[in-house]
């Protein structure tokens, strides 16, 4: 195994279909339906690889997610965030970039897409 992804979205489609592709990838999952559920997380585990994060989510949205980590994880070296969205967001995918994230894929998404993005994002995976 080549470490942990996390991946913060209220749609458990997302979350089972990115699950599976990562799996494949060498990654174990980890899953969180809203932001303040993947903080938790992301606390628990620093090891933590990358991130795929959705915007639009009760409790806590992916905006609020990534103000928060910055702050919170101030002193730790942070993993890369993929933004998970969909084409009419694109205002809201600048503006989660500005704030940190490193990447962000459309939906819908397949294997060969993701892994794309963890190259650009500088992250190895099982081919
Ligand atoms: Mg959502």
């Amino acid at each position: 195994m080549l470490g942990e992804v996390l991946v913060i979205d209220d749609a458990k489609v997302v979350r089972t279909s990115l699950g599976r592709i990562m799996r494949r990838c060498g990654y174990a999952l980890l899953e969180a339906e809203n932001g303040e559920l993947g903080l938790q997380l992301l606390a628990l585990h620093p090891e933590v690889r990358v991130v795929f994060l959705d915007i639009n989510m009760p409790v806590m949205d992916g905006m609020t997610f990534l103000e928060q980590i910055k702050s919170r994880f101030a002193d730790r070296e942070l993993p890369p965030v993929i933004i998970v969205s969909t084409e009419t967001e694109m205002k809201s995918i600048l503006k989660a970039l500005a704030l940190g994230a490193s990447e962000y894929v459309m939906k819908p998404f397949d294997e060969s897409i993701i892994k794309s993005k963890l190259d650009i994002v500088g992250i190895g995976y099982n081919t």
